[in-house]
C-alpha cells in the first residue's frame, strides 16, 4: 500500500552496497524509517531525498512493515546549511533534538513545523532560532520552559536569579538558593524568545547551554552538537 506524507530526514544510516535507510519525521505518524535502494549509485533520481535536512513529499510503500521510498517531491533542501560551519551545527543540532523527542506513531504536527522553521531561521541567519526551537522541542517532550514571574515571590526576577531542572521555571537568587544559578541576559534571551523584549549574543549563547543541560536532564538525550555550537558561536 502506498502513502504519501510530508517529512524532514532526521538522520540516515547505509546499508548493503548502494542503499540507505532514512528516519523520517512526519506529522501523522512521528518517526518512521524508509529505505532507499540503490540510492547511493552514481546519478540516482532520488540521491535529495536520503541525505538529512531534506524536507520533502515522500510517497512511501509499506509492505510487511517496512517503508520503502517510491518517489519524492523536495519541498526544501536547506542547502545553506552546507556552506556554513556553524550554520551546519545549528542545522545538525536542531535534527538531533527532533530525533530525541519524537516518537513512532505519535501525531508530530507541530514539532515538525517547528523544525522545519528553525532550519528555515538557521538559513537566513536568526541566531534565535535554535535556542526558540529547544524551548518548542522541549514543550513538546511535555517540559515547558517559563521565563515568567518567580513562583515563589510573584516578581519579575532581575539580576542574579536561579533556574530550576524540576519545573524549567526562573526563581529569584533568594527564592531558591537550591537552584542552578542563571544570568539576567539568559534570563532576558529565553524570553526574547518569546517575543518579549531583546536578547543580546551574550545572552543566546547562555540560553543554549542552559537549555541543553534542560534539555539532557528532562528527555534523557546529551545533544553532541552543542559544545562544538557553543564554540563556534563564540569564536
Ligand atoms: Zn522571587
Amino acid at each position: 500500500m502506498e502513502s504519501k506524507t510530508d517529512a524532514l530526514v532526521l538522520r540516515t544510516a547505509d546499508y548493503g552496497e548502494y542503499d540507505r535507510m532514512v528516519t523520517l519525521l512526519t506529522a501523522e505518524r512521528g518517526k518512521i524509517g524508509a529505505a532507499l535502494k540503490g540510492v547511493r549509485r552514481a546519478g540516482a533520481k532520488l540521491r535529495f531525498a536520503a541525505q538529512p535536512f531534506c524536507f520533502a513529499e515522500y510517497v512511501l510503500a509499506a509492505r510487511g512493515g517496512r517503508n520503502t521510498v517510491v518517489s519524492a517531491a523536495l519541498h526544501d533542501g536547506f542547502y545553506a546549511l552546507r556552506e556554513d560551519v556553524t550554520a551546519y551545527y545549528a542545522g545538525a543540532l536542531v535534527l538531533s533534538a527532533a530525533d530525541a523527542v519524537a516518537l513512532e506513531g505519535m501525531e508530530s504536527g507541530r514539532l515538525l513545523v517547528s523544525a522545519v522553521t528553525a532550519l528555515e531561521g538557521i538559513s537566513q541567519g536568526d541566531a534565535c532560532a535554535v535556542p526558540r526551537f529547544l524551548t518548542e522541542a522541549l514543550a513538546f517532550a511535555g517540559y515547558p520552559v517559563s521565563a515568567g514571574a518567580c513562583p515563589v515571590c510573584g516578581r519579575l526576577p532581575s539580576g542574579r536569579m536561579r533556574f530550576d531542572f524540576a519545573t524549567g521555571a526562573f526563581f529569584c537568587d533568594g527564592c531558591f538558593p537550591e537552584g542552578t544559578p542563571a544570568s539576567g541576559s539568559t534570563f532576558a534571551a529565553v524570553r526574547a524568545l518569546a517575543g518579549e523584549g531583546e536578547a543580546t549574543q551574550d545572552g543566546i549563547v547562555r540560553a543554549v547551554r542552559l537549555l541543553g543541560a534542560y534539555f539532557a536532564y528532562q528527555v534523557g538525550t546529551e545533544l553532541k552538537e552543542i559544545p562544538e555550537y557553543l564554540r563556534l558561536l563564540r569564536s
